[in-house]
């Protein structure tokens, strides 16, 4: 079967399956490219069913481009806490006020302008220009990666600079092909679609393009997943040189995994008075902005809590008490964090600080943080945006001071 003719008949296939078996999820229910495109930046290293609820309470709390251009930082990193990977968010503000000053604030519809924007790359103005205004725009994330070696058998590498190219030429010739292929065969639309258009008195219009780069995903998402591959149920499995071939485990061929690092990490939820000593990240950091408990890599699960206390605040604890212990995994680090509950009573202290220890064994300052911290009670500290893992504290140390423990 020549490529023209393969890519026809995976376009027809793909079509029919996306309008009979795609997820009717809420992001699918609008043509507001300001909602698809904060859906497309929450989705970015973030599962389906966690950015559900992120995404509706951010259109309910600021409903347009010119919301979010406006908002305060505090309030973005709130609506924005614990989706992880806070650099988005404050793109997506930069944007917001990029299409403001540029464009009137009226979302872009030319790919150019759309790629020019903070914190959209190829693959998010894909997106955003096929699934919003219908155009032939490509899109290759690492569902479409897996659907597409598979289909074409591509064992290479997709990272390596050809063998992406080739990827995207691709998709390119799918999705232009989608558009060049007849509109209105039936059944053409989702039920969720046709749903959408009666309650907003919309004609119905193209939307191949729109929908081929979103059946992609759905069908890497759903059917070619990474294990326990659906291909007895797939819609293109005739078409898949993978299934053929009895390949399907062996690709994509993402090389080597890098090995996982353990990091630890000692916090201390300091306490007086029943407030909280809590602290800034801050800009150029690693989830800047968010709040935080003061803390510090240690060398080792073993480290005194005792001198890591002394290293960060400059004095002795009265007494430190174990009070959860979070693990959780960013990129290739293993992280442990040990939380340690310090009552200061009448004792007097010394705010956070990074200055260099000297002659602390084990512990050294996890980076160059230099805010000064400030106290807070549970009350005030929910209003505040922490990380996922310092949130757990925060949550301890609200119980802490109901248990009295
Ligand atoms: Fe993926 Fe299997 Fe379908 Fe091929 S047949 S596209 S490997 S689900």
């Amino acid at each position: 079967m020549n490529s023209k003719s393969k890519n026809a008949k995976l376009v027809a296939a793909l079509l029919r399956w996306f309008a009979a078996h795609a997820r009717d999820l809420p992001w699918r229910r609008t043509r507001d490219p300001y909602a698809i495109w904060v859906s497309e930046i929450m989705l970015q290293q973030t599962q389906v069913k966690t950015v559900i609820p992120f995404w509706n309470r951010w259109l309910q709390t600021l409903p347009s481009i010119a919301a979010t251009a406006n908002a305060s930082p505090d309030q973005l990193h709130k609506l924005w806490e614990g989706l992880g990977y806070y650099t988005r968010v404050r793109n997506l503000q930069k944007a917001a006020q990029v299409v403001m000053a540029k464009h009137g604030g009226k979302f872009p519809e030319n790919f150019t302008d759309i790629l020019a924007l903070p914190g959209i790359g190829r693959y998010t103005a894909g997106a955003i220009s096929s699934i919003a205004f219908n155009q032939p725009t490509p899109i290759l994330d690492g569902n479409v990666i897996r659907v597409l070696t598979r289909l074409f058998g591509i064992s290479e590498n997709p990272k390596a600079k050809t063998t992406n190219a080739q990827l995207w030429q691709l998709a390119e010739d799918l999705v232009k092909d989608a558009n060049s292929s007849r509109w209105g065969e039936r059944p053409r639309e989702p039920k969720f679609e046709r749903q959408r258009r009666t309650a907003a008195r919309e004609d119905a219009r193209p939307t191949n393009c729109s929908f081929l780069n979103q059946s992609l995903m759905e069908l890497g998402a759903l059917v070619c997943t990474p294990r326990n591959t659906q291909c007895p149920i797939c819609p293109v499995k005739n078409l898949c040189v993978a299934f053929a071939e009895n390949r399907v485990d062996e690709l994509p061929n993402l090389g080597k995994r890098e090995t996982a690092t353990a990091r630890h990490f000692m916090a201390f939820v300091v306490e007086r008075d029943g407030k909280f000593l809590i602290r800034q990240r801050p800009a150029g950091a690693v989830n800047a902005h968010l709040w935080e408990f003061p803390n510090a890599e240690t060398t080792g699960a073993k480290a005194d809590a005792k001198k890591i206390f002394k290293a960060i605040f400059g004095s002795a604890p009265p007494a430190v008490h174990p009070l959860v212990t979070v693990k959780h995994s960013i990129t290739r680090y293993r992280i442990t964090l040990e939380a340690f509950l310090v009552r200061l009573g009448g004792t007097s202290y010394t705010s956070p600080h990074s200055k260099k220890q000297s002659g602390t064994r084990g512990a050294h300052p996890s980076e160059s943080i230099s805010t000064t911290g400030i106290w807070k009670t549970p009350a005030q500290m929910s209003l505040l945006a922490f990380t996922a893992a310092h949130k757990k504290l925060a949550s301890a140390a609200a119980k802490s001071i109901l248990s009295g423990g």
